[in-house]
């Protein structure tokens, strides 16, 4: 899955182009920097491959949310719903805008069960927030279909479905807005970087503005423009935008092995009797970065993410242990309307999570295993990788 696999030559170049000038910031001093930049060709680079009208962006996925929610108004008095299933900074950009996560459940997809998000609507939900996570895309359309139903917004947080599509369309672009990671470990990597997509102009011209302190970056003098309204700094550096913009080069290839590898050890799986794989609404739109399947219980697959381990089949992943990313184990949040001096000050009126229980995503996870695609496997790797998936399963 992660870029960082395949630094080459080209992240170099991208970066010594940057310090040969000096300028690392993204805005202005446009003597000095010699017609160079990158975060705006990164932006225009991503902007066409992925079909969207305006890509802006900021210095992490994390922030990429947190100027969505801004600029698509979510705030104060709000209920975002999200599935049980994501990354944290999901909900960590949801309560920094001051609204308030709703949690619903995942469905065979892994992502959120539209069925369920249409029940936990309330008189206050703004929005509904899927995560397509591990590479594939949730249920999208029927998530659209009722977010018009419902005049609500929906804002895709894709940042671990770079280059992933469904029926031809890529992910990031069903919402208002869509958002992706380029941390360290996402499919293309700038150290530290995210990115927003949008084909509404007016939300993309917040998105910049918001980003950068509300500067509206008109006109070529940073002293003289303009601050419709207030901002942050989520700005991205040059030196990281420089190395993305390489690796966005390389994401066809990078899809492509992705893709390969997967479809061998699915079809090494698909053998083993017991074994069902994640559902996919567009198979051909998987970006691969994960072969995620489930064990017949929860028994099985505890067995098996020690066995696979064991016989040396790494980059194994039981969510459901898993404290980053399953509401299972965040304590943290579970508490977070009871926990006194809190860095973040939460709404009076924050839902009590305390006793959130949410069977049906727990009978999924629980049974649930994903293994992380490499790209720099050889052959050799994936025979000997194979083996160790077939042993580890003779062996329960
Ligand atoms: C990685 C990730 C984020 C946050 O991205 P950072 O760049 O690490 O801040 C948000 N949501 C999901 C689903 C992620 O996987």
């Amino acid at each position: 899955m992660p870029g960082f696999e395949i630094f080459g030559e080209e992240e170099r170049s991208e970066v010594q182009e940057v310090l040969g000038t000096g300028v690392l910031m993204r805005y202005n001093f446009d003597g000095p920097r010699k017609g160079i930049f990158k975060a705006k060709d990164f932006e225009e680079t991503l902007a066409r491959r992925l079909g969207a009208r305006h890509a802006h962006l900021v210095s992490s996925g994390t922030a990429a949310l947190q100027v969505m929610l801004a600029s698509c108004g979510v705030g104060a008095g709000d209920e975002v719903i999200v599935p049980s299933f994501t990354f944290v900074a999901t909900i960590e950009a949801i309560v920094a805008a001051g609204a308030a996560p709703v949690f619903a459940d995942i469905d065979e997809t892994l992502c959120l069960c539209p069925k369920a998000a249409a029940k936990a609507l309330t008189p206050r939900t703004k929005a509904i927030m899927p995560v397509h996570m591990c590479g594939s895309m949730g249920r999208i359309d029927e998530l659209e279909m009722l977010c018009k139903e419902k005049g609500l917004m929906l804002l895709e947080d894709a940042c671990q479905a770079l280059g992933a599509s469904y029926k031809g369309k890529a992910l990031g672009l069903f919402g208002r807005m869509g958002c992706f990671s380029f941390d360290y470990v996402k499919t293309i990597t700038c150290g530290e970087g995210g990115g927003i997509i949008t084909d509404d102009a007016d939300l993309y011209f917040k998105a910049q503005a918001f980003s950068d302190h509300g500067h509206d970056h008109i006109g070529q003098d940073r002293g003289a423009e303009d601050h419709p309204f207030i901002g942050l700094n989520f700005r991205i550096s040059e030196l990281n935008a420089a190395v993305g913009l390489a690796q966005l080069r390389k994401l066809d290839r990078i899809l492509t092995t992705q893709r390969t590898n997967k479809a061998i050890l699915k079809d090494a799986l698909a053998s083993i009797p017991g074994i069902r794989f994640r559902d996919l609404p567009d198979p051909a739109g998987d970006s691969a970065t994960h072969l995620s399947f489930f064990m017949e219980t929860e028994d099985k697959a505890r067995a098996m993410a020690k066995a696979l381990p064991a016989h040396g089949v790494d980059g194994v992943f039981y969510w459901f242990d898993n404290n980053w990313h399953y509401i299972r184990r965040w304590d943290h949040i579970r508490n977070m309307t009871s926990l006194a001096g809190l860095p973040l000050g939460l709404r009076h009126d924050t839902p009590d999570y305390s006793g959130l229980y949410l069977p049906v995503s727990d009978a999924i996870m629980g049974r649930t295993l994903s293994m992380q695609i490499r790209l720099g496997w050889t052959d050799a790797d994936m025979e000997k990788r194979i083996n160790g998936i077939k042993k580890a399963f003779a062996s329960l």
